[in-house]
């Protein structure tokens, strides 16, 4: 028998029949995330499991037999995280997908991983209750998948990221408890310090530490009234910056402050066909949800601040249907340049001041490299994703690409930011990662990785 089939047998014992998959054009798709050329190796099965027991029983088999478990939630991923490795378990959580309870009195809610963030969000509107990380990706990802990659999103910048709403979880683990026990991390108070803050580390651990199978998350009441969006065009990407350095530093904090280059929109218009107009370089939308005059105020002081910073024009508006356009543009971004070719994300993260020198630094190395770029940001908190687009096929323009891809991060730590705002390290950051953090830091997670996992069977080779 070979180390596959022991494994299948193995997994097969505890499992219904339709839990395991081992068709290869099955399990191809189910083996890598959506980060372009990030590798995947090839996996012995996949498991679509429907509840904790089932995740119970594929990591210890895992950790009986030494194969690797590698989680995945809806697989958006843009780190390689969820890519298989040789011979390991593809553990596909998406089928645990219920919202199990939701708590207005206390604003809480419990999900089961496979939940898809949108999903969360409509069953808790129900309630008249909010949950705010809203990454681009929200109609597809799951909370396991933004639990697990700590995702940020457009409003973070007012409400914060997943880590902010995630108040307890249960996992399956192993290391000083045996492999395939299941742990209660975190509580479902408000507030709360006993002990260790071990939610905290679970939460952007990317599956390295074990396989979420629940979280009690922190809900906000609905918003009430209607937010008024900002728009500022500019006449270059640097100018955008400089108006986002402005508006940090005037104070100003709206719920979202994006940013999007023509490149984009003229992508998604060519695909959507929503009526917008990509005449400028690049365009600062801003969302302010301060209701009552007080919003109002705000409003003004950001188109204020837009124009002081050379915007060709501003616009403020609350016309639903305007401003919806332009933030579905937004969102649709990445599937619409996806259209032209392969696109390697990029996600640094510098501090806000630095924003347009990381602009303009990213123009420079792209021009360099002879790669064409794209970006858009969410810019209000200094995290840019410039897009690196290559024709289908055109291995010079990839190797170029991947070299201009390594520069960024090289230019986002020479001025005091991080190689990942929130996609994670996965297997794209690694090196990066190692090159930002101080040599302590890094001796101290592999300390931690160590005791929690001391087989290495989750999700090896990631983070
Ligand atoms: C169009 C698009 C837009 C995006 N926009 C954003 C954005 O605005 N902000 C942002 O942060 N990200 C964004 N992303 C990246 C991606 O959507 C996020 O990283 C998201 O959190 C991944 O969720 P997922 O369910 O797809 O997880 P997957 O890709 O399946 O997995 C991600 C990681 O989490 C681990 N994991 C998954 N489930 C579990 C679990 N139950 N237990 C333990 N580990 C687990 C995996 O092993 C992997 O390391 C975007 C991606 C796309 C394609």
């Amino acid at each position: 028998m070979t180390t596959a089939s022991v494994l299948v047998e193995a997994l097969s014992r505890g499992l219904p029949g339709d839990r395991i998959v081992t068709d290869p054009d099955v399990l191809a798709p189910m083996s890598h995330d959506e980060a372009e050329w990030a590798p995947a190796g090839l996996a012995a099965a996949g498991v679509r499991a429907r509840s904790e027991a089932e995740v119970q029983h594929v990591v210890r088999t895992c950790a009986d037999l030494g194969a690797a478990v590698v989680p995945r939630g809806a697989g958006t991923g843009l780190s390689g995280g969820a890519n298989a490795v040789g011979g390991c378990v593809v553990l596909d959580l998406s089928r645990m997908n219920q919202v199990t309870e939701i708590d207005p009195d206390n604003l809480l809610a419990v999900v089961q991983p496979g939940a898809i963030n949108n999903d969360v969000k409509a069953a808790v509107a129900e309630h008249g209750l909010w949950y705010p990380p809203d990454p681009a990706s929200a109609p597809w990802s799951t909370i396991g998948g933004n639990v697990a990659t700590n995702a940020g999103g457009l409003c973070c910048l007012k409400y914060g990221v997943t880590r902010d709403y995630v108040l307890g979880l249960r996992a399956v683990v192993g290391g000083p408890v045996a492999y395939g026990e299941a742990v209660r991390l975190g509580r479902r108070t408000t507030k709360g310090v006993a002990g260790l803050d071990l939610v905290g580390l679970f939460v952007g651990s990317e599956g390295t530490l074990g396989v979420v199978t629940e979280v009690t998350l922190r809900l906000r009441p609905a918003p009430v009234g209607t937010p008024r969006t900002v728009v500022g065009a500019f006449a270059d990407l640097v100018s955008a910056g400089r108006a986002v350095a402005r508006i940090t530093r005037r104070g100003l904090t709206p719920a979202v402050l994006e940013l999007l280059d023509r490149a984009c929109l003229q992508a998604v218009e060519d695909w959507k066909h929503l009526g917008i107009q990509a005449d400028a370089a690049a365009l600062l939308l801003a969302r302010v949800d301060t209701p009552g005059d007080a919003g109002a105020a705000e409003a003004d002081a950001m188109a204020a601040t837009m124009a002081d910073a050379d915007a060709i024009w501003v616009e403020q508006s609350t016309d639903d249907a305007e401003a919806e356009a332009l933030f579905d543009a937004r969102r649709l971004a990445y599937p619409a340049l996806e259209r032209l070719g392969p696109v390697l994300t990029e996600d640094v993260c510098v501090p806000r001041s630095k924003v347009p020198a990381m602009l303009e630094q990213i123009a420079a190395i792209a021009a360099r490299r002879g790669v064409q770029i794209a970006t858009i940001a969410h810019a209000g908190d200094g995290n840019l994703h410039p897009l690196l687009i290559t024709p289908p096929g055109d291995d010079a323009a990839r190797a170029a690409a991947q070299a201009a891809f390594e520069e960024f991060l090289d230019a986002a730590i020479a001025l005091g930011g991080t190689v990942t705002g929130e996609h994670g390290v996965g297997i794209l950051k690694r090196d990066g990662m190692r090159r930002e953090l101080d040599p302590g830091s890094l001796a101290l997670q592999s300390a931690v990785r160590q005791a929690l996992d001391p087989r290495a069977i989750f999700n090896p080779g990631k983070g």
